[in-house]
């Protein structure tokens, strides 16, 4: 084994492969960019190098400031992880060339999956079963459309050199080959400096089934399959294992597959068969085909890991090492049932949109394995990719995992930016996918239903009466701001991203609070947990700077509200001359009040939007409206006087 490696990535698959060097006692070696000096995985490993900037192709893809990170680190060999240069061949020969190991399968196999056409070429020649297709050296747009006429629409059109899904287009008539083949040409070209495509028949009703196969170099074996169905976009959302619905003819046709494919380019390590399949009549032995091998430990690798009690990462290094393979096939078995949904900070109504932001809250089931690589008030950077954590669940059936996986997601915090946990608690629950009826486009079809605003009223209305009480911080004790000749009113503005949310409150009782807000009163009940909103259970509510989260019950995800700083209050307010004004530069969002209105301090007079957040202006004083200087719509300066009370003689 291994004394010292060097691990050639970041985030929560570099945490992942620390933890199981840490169980062997392997030392490890982090490698980091600027923007990932104070980083989990830094902070995890051993040893930790600086190699460049925070633009991947000056860090985490810059082969030679990794290698000599390996060098100067003393470290023996170097795992890639997934993504970056994880099936990169010239990287796997200049590990070699500074003599060092390679924790992956050898540069030549990487390059026989390299490109589309060839691997299709090579996997049929060895009785593997690939897309019926088209593929050749002639790229005559009239030779291809031949090609794909005798073929039967519709059609694929795949760029040979593609991944992620770019210069792949269906095609459902003739008519339209011409136009979509030269977007897939251009769109290659592009992405790859590679216009070459191939024709493939379009598989109706698709499912996405992958093997995990491991080798030595010469022989391999499977660990079996993983249904990564549930995709937007190409991009898995929710994996698991076994596939729903497989049968032992069809599971041992499939291994059997991969098996061959795996040991056909002499495959040493993890890696990963994915096959499509044809659904539309049940899953069949004749009714799967080769699409692409990824030459490396997955994402999902989780799964695979749940249900047969292997540590994937363990044998990579093992086998790395020069050991044998740990298990013989007889070996393997599948216990259980396993799912993963992967936690991303993105916003999913805006159509999956990366978003970014400092997790101001971070919690996960204590009974779950969470895969991550960033801790509370860690930052989502724009520079990779946004994903929080995998939550991965098992259980002795499907429909426990299942169940499991929803609770999860329901007891998973998290605050700070926008995330995908209430999609994915919504899509745990999908009853489509309760039966097990998978397929690639199940959430394309039910987006809508997915993501639509939760229909329950009155838990948005305790949730933001609950950011309210939180925003006032009454005082606690028998006595304290209780008043019962007069109860002490307490104006609270926030805003939720919409718009202002204007709120007073009072105490009826010690302990007891009315928040009025949109013309509705609202009871609440405060305990040792928090505020209970009608007789709701509390809900935790996490400050940070100006903002506050209520994190909602059962995978609802979070509400964030942004309190107007006080300071920016003051200025606006000015030293007690009646005029409003705006304390930077903005747009006015909204007025709220009209001349001639009487106000008392701490009341809304006007909303502006600056520097992408909004703030709420209010009245210092109590008094009455003497002018309002701006319409909503209109942009302004710092400084600019919004809205005139009048002297405070006249109020
Ligand atoms: P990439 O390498 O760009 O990711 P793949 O060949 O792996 O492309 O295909 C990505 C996804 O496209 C698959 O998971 C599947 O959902 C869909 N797909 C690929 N080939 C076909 C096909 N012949 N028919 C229908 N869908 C397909």
């Amino acid at each position: 084994m291994f004394r010292r490696i060097l691990i050639a990535n970041r985030g929560e698959i570099a945490c992942r492969i620390i933890a199981t060097c840490r169980r062997l006692g392997v030392e490890t070696v982090a490698v980091h960019s600027d923007a990932d000096a104070r980083a989990a995985h830094v902070a995890m490993a051993d040893h930790a190098l600086w190699i460049g900037g925070p633009a991947p192709a000056d860090s985490y893809l810059d082969a030679r400031a990794i290698l000599a990170a390996a060098r100067a680190a003393g470290a023996q060999a170097i795992h890639p992880g997934y993504g970056f240069l994880s099936e990169n061949p010239e990287f796997v020969d200049q590990v070699q060339a500074a003599g060092l190991v390679f924790i992956g399968p050898s540069a030549a196999a990487i390059r026989a999956m390299g490109l589309k056409d060839a691997a299709k070429a090579r996997m049929a020649a060895v009785g593997v079963p690939v897309v019926p297709g088209w593929q050749g050296d002639s790229q005559d747009p009239d030779h291809l459309l031949g090609a794909a006429e005798a073929l039967g629409f519709p059609v694929l059109i795949k760029a040979v050199a593609g991944g992620g899904g770019k210069g792949m287009r269906r095609v459902d008539r003739p008519a339209d080959f011409a136009s979509a083949l030269a977007s897939a040409r251009a769109e290659a070209q592009g992405a790859f400096g590679n216009p070459a495509v191939l024709i493939e028949k379009y598989i109706e009703c698709p499912r996405h089934i992958e093997v995990q196969v491991f080798g030595d170099g010469t022989r391999a074996v499977h660990l079996f399959e993983r249904d990564c169905s549930l995709q937007r976009r190409h991009q898995k959302v929710i994996e698991e294992a076994p596939a729903p619905g497989m049968t032992p003819e069809m599971r041992a046709a499939m291994g059997a597959a991969a098996v061959r494919a795996a040991e056909a380019i002499g495959y040493s390590g993890a890696g990963t068969v994915e096959f499509i399949v044809d659904a539309s009549r049940g899953l069949r032995p004749d009714a799967f085909w080769f699409m692409e091998m990824n030459t490396r430990l997955q994402v999902e690798h989780p799964v695979t890991e749940a249900i047969t009690g292997v540590d994937l990462v363990e044998w990579q290094l093992r086998v790395a090492s020069g050991e044998p393979l740990p298990l013989t096939q007889d070996q393997l078995s599948i216990t259980g049932h396993a799912f993963e949904a992967r936690l991303y900070a993105e916003d999913v109504p805006a159509g999956f949109l990366p978003a970014t932001g400092r997790l101001a809250h971070l919690r996960f089931p204590p009974d779950v394995r969470a895969d991550t690589g960033v801790r509370p008030g860690d930052t989502i950077s724009p520079w990779y990719d946004p994903m929080i954590a995998k939550i991965i669940v098992h259980g002795p059936t499907r429909a426990a995992a299942l169940s499991r996986l929803a609770r999860a997601l329901d007891q998973t915090e998290v605050a700070g930016s926008v995330t995908n946990l209430a999609f994915l608690a919504r899509l745990a629950r999908h009853p489509g996918f309760a039966a097990g009826q998978v397929d690639t486009g199940l959430i394309a079809r039910d987006l809508g239903q997915l993501t639509a605003p939760d229909p329950e009223d009155a838990l948005w209305l305790a949730a933001r009466a609950t950011a309210v009480l939180a925003a006032a911080d009454l005082p606690a004790g028998p006595l304290a701001g209780f008043a019962l000749w007069s109860p002490l009113v307490h104006p609270v503005v926030l805003s939720d991203g919409q718009g202002p949310l204007q709120a007073r409150l009072w105490l009826t009782a010690p302990d007891r609070a009315a928040v009025d807000f949109d013309g509705l009163r609202l009871l609440a009940e405060r305990g040792p947990a928090g505020w209970s909103v009608e007789g709701r259970r509390p809900m935790p509510v996490v400050a940070d700077g100006d903002r506050l989260h209520v994190l909602l019950p059962e995978g609802r995800g979070t509400l964030t509200f942004t309190r107007p700083d006080p300071l920016l209050r003051m200025a606006a307010q000015g030293p007690g001359d009646g005029v409003v004004r705006a304390p930077m530069p903005g747009l006015v969002r909204a007025v709220a009040v009209a001349p001639g209105q009487t106000v008392a301090a701490g009341d809304p007079l006007a909303v502006l939007d600056a520097m992408k957040m909004e703030h709420v202006l209010t009245a210092a004083r109590d008094g009455v409206v003497a002018e309002v200087l701006v319409d909503p719509g209109a942009q302004v300066e710092a400084g600019a006087a919004l809205v005139v009370l009048a002297p405070e003689a006249a109020a």
